[in-house]
């Protein structure tokens, strides 16, 4: 392994997974710390953790047990991937886990930048911007969990770190990696430990990944992951994605409500395909349990006669009215808790039909399926749109997956991802 990865959350993992295949390193994704060795010789490996918005010190012992795995296989130099939009709060988790990774590398600077201009993340002067507005402008303001009020990355960063923050500002990436590597040690001299990097396009990163070489630590968002196969001599090749073939049924689980879901599921409706939903109106406080596991039983029904036909789609996709609704009748929480278990029941129930190319709509949705199909970690394939790559677990639970996070995916992805995965698997 050259190239140890810890991600603080399940899609961001898959994200960055995607953009290291892109660039040519064979690549795994693990839920969770392994409890084992490696199997499979890969050049990288990206441990997805649930760490993001857990207490500061849980995060940090996660983090450090990835890390212990990740040294013990070998991996030259650790990614520790946060979000693109920095999201974090004054007491975490970006800075302490940060902290943790230097101290446990005996690593005296690393760099921080959450730039992925493919998606419009880029950062100049320090401050970082979501699209064409910065971030407390873009609705991360109003973020349940980590609401971001401050674009400016060097002062954000400053709140949750002893180590002294300073910046790699626009003019330095503009003059090129030897300027790079010159501006790091200038910093180390005067005691910074930690560089916010500007960056607002690929170019930038490609600048920034050879001077990155030596760093015992880097981390970011995904996109400074597109510079740092060359370090080892990769190149971009269609070897990297190469997936086993597919084999057995297809579904698509969607447990996603956000609208390009939704336009997901109407254009596949649309096209004439089988498809099921839950209705999670009809179900009452007292009785959910009972209702869910009777509406999996009739899904799985459903389905049997199809499958051998195509896909079907089973899905719990609502427009947002319906949705407040329920979660009026439900508990916003416990509603999509009952949801996702439905959908992780369905998926169990369709896998012992015999379906191994899976869709999956919903970041905590893949979450939930994934820990049903009991998958503890997925090579990563060839990208099908954005931020989404086909999977594929092998061991019992063997098959392909696109996991898809709610925004991600144009309309036709469903039927696309499947198309797709009959040409591109060997
Ligand atoms: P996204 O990636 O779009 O945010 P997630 O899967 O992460 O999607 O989150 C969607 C949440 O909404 C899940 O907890 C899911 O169970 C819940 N949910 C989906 N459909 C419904 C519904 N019809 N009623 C109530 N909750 C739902």
């Amino acid at each position: 392994m050259k190239l140890g990865c810890i991600a603080d959350d399940f899609t961001g993992a898959t994200d960055l997974a995607n953009n290291l295949v892109r660039s040519g390193m064979r690549v795994i994704q693990t839920l969770g710390v392994p409890k084992a060795p490696l199997s499979t010789d890969v050049d990288a490996v990206v441990v997805a953790l649930k760490s993001r918005t857990m207490p500061a010190p849980d995060a940090i012992a996660q983090s450090l047990e990835a890390l212990k795995w990740l040294k013990s296989q070998g991996a030259e130099q650790i990614y520790f991937k946060y979000c693109s939009t920095f999201d974090s709060t004054p007491d975490g988790n970006i800075g302490p886990v940060t902290e943790a990774l230097m101290d446990a590398l005996h690593c005296k600077f690393t760099i921080a930048t959450p730039a992925f201009p493919d998606n419009g993340r880029t950062v100049f002067k320090g401050y970082l911007f979501a699209g064409a507005v910065l971030l407390n402008e873009s609705g991360m303001q109003n973020h349940p969990l980590t609401p971001m009020t401050d674009a400016n990355l060097v002062r954000v960063m400053q709140a949750q770190t002893k180590r002294k923050v300073g910046l790699i500002d626009h003019t330095i990436i503009a003059l090129g990696t030897q300027a790079i590597e010159e501006k790091i040690k200038q910093l180390e001299s005067e005691g910074v430990g930690v560089a916010i990097v500007d960056a607002t396009s690929n170019k930038d990163l490609k600048t920034l990944g050879p001077a990155l070489k030596n760093m015992a630590l880097v981390t970011a968002g995904s996109g400074v992951a597109i510079g740092l196969p060359s370090n080892w001599g990769l190149k971009a090749s269609p070897l990297s994605a190469a997936l086993p073939k597919a084999q057995g049924y297809q579904a698509i689980v969607s447990g996603s409500c956000s609208l390009a879901t939704q336009a997901q599921v109407a254009h596949y409706k649309s096209s004439g395909l089988p498809s099921w939903s839950f209705q999670a109106l009809s179900w009452s406080e007292q009785d959910a349990p009972a209702q869910i596991k009777a509406d999996v039983a009739k899904a799985i029904a459903w389905a049997q006669p199809l499958l051998a036909k195509g896909p079907v789609l089973i899905y719990a996709t609502t427009d947002a009215e319906t949705l407040h609704q329920v979660q009026a009748k439900l508990g916003r929480e416990q509603a999509g808790a009952w949801m996702e278990s439905a959908l992780a029941q369905v998926t169990l129930g369709l896998q012992k039909l015999g379906v191994k190319q899976w869709v999956i709509a919903g970041g905590e949705t893949s979450g939930a399926c994934v820990q049903a199909l009991n998958i503890s970690q997925m090579q990563i394939g060839p990208q099908i749109d954005p931020g989404v790559p086909w999977c594929f677990a092998s061991g019992h639970s063997a098959g392909h997956l696109a996991l898809k996070s709610g925004n991600f995916g144009t309309p036709d992805f469903f039927t696309k991802a499947l198309k797709m995965l009959a040409e591109v698997s060997v």
